[in-house]
């Protein structure tokens, strides 16, 4: 069997982001940026389904700007055997990406892609979905749990109170949710040997996809500040700002 992941590069998850002056996004200049944390789950996947015996090759593939190579190498270094980088240094939608993945499926020929739920930089969440769209295939969307049975893969999924296991016939899309596993760190000699594993570089032009974006970002703003807390002394004094000052009770 043969796996993709989809390794998006992102502001790293502990850096506080800053929305852009022009509030027209998120400041990404002189920031630290790593791989998209819910495709570290996509990418241990599909390294797990390797070591199985399950899959024999597990490609990594990325969209976006040169630096995206070290996303990718990442990968590498966690076990996927060669990358993929579509280069451009526009700001694709998911629309885009999931047109990308979607010509890179149809010359790689995939029994399963595996991407994160969402990335944390535009929470679209719609990538994976747009993608089993175009394809025509089955979607595993939040995935807590993949177990293959013969051409069935059984799709364990986070919904609202609870689980629910779809059968679906490959090939499968599946969109990675947070319990789905615990992503390995690379080890020192894996990042050693992730510096030899290929990675081929084409453009959205090669693949025939028009990636101009479709939507226009009309704002983006901070959320409000929090005005700072105060000190009561005592209960009394708790109820009566509740009741006189706050007007809650
Ligand atoms: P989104 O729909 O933007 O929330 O992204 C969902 C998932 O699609 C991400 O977790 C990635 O696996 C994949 N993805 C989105 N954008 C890219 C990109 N530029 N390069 C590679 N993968 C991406």
């Amino acid at each position: 069997m043969k796996v993709l992941v989809a390794v998006k590069r992102v502001v790293d998850y502990n850096v506080k982001i800053r929305v852009k002056s022009d509030q027209t996004g998120v400041e990404t200049q002189n920031v630290k940026m790593s791989m998209n944390p819910f495709d570290e789950i996509a990418v241990e996947e599909g390294v797990r389904l390797k070591e199985a015996g399950t899959a024999d090759e597990l490609i990594a593939v990325s969209i976006g700007p040169s630096q995206s190579q070290e996303t990718i190498r990442t990968a590498l270094a966690m076990g996927a055997d060669r990358g993929i980088l579509v280069e451009t240094d526009a700001d694709v939608e998911p629309l885009g990406v999931a047109k990308c993945l979607k010509a890179l499926v149809d010359k790689e020929s995939p029994d399963l892609v595996i991407v994160g739920k969402q990335a944390i930089d535009d929470d679209s969440s719609q990538t994976g979905q747009m993608l089993s769209a175009l394809l025509g295939w089955s979607q595993g969307t939040y995935a807590s749990k993949l177990a293959l049975d013969g051409d069935t893969l059984n799709v364990t999924r986070e919904v609202d109170g609870g689980l629910e296991t779809v059968a679906l016939k490959m090939p499968v899309i599946v969109t990675a949710d947070l319990r789905l596993n615990e992503p390995r760190y690379a080890s020192l000699p894996n990042i050693m040997k992730a510096k030899k594993k290929p990675i081929d570089t084409t453009t959205p032009d090669e693949l025939g996809v028009d990636v101009a974006p479709r939507l226009t970002i009309v704002s983006v703003t901070e959320p409000p500040k929090r005005d700072a807390g105060v000190m009561v002394e005592d209960v009394a004094q708790l109820v009566d700002k509740l009741r006189n000052e706050a007007k809650v009770i």
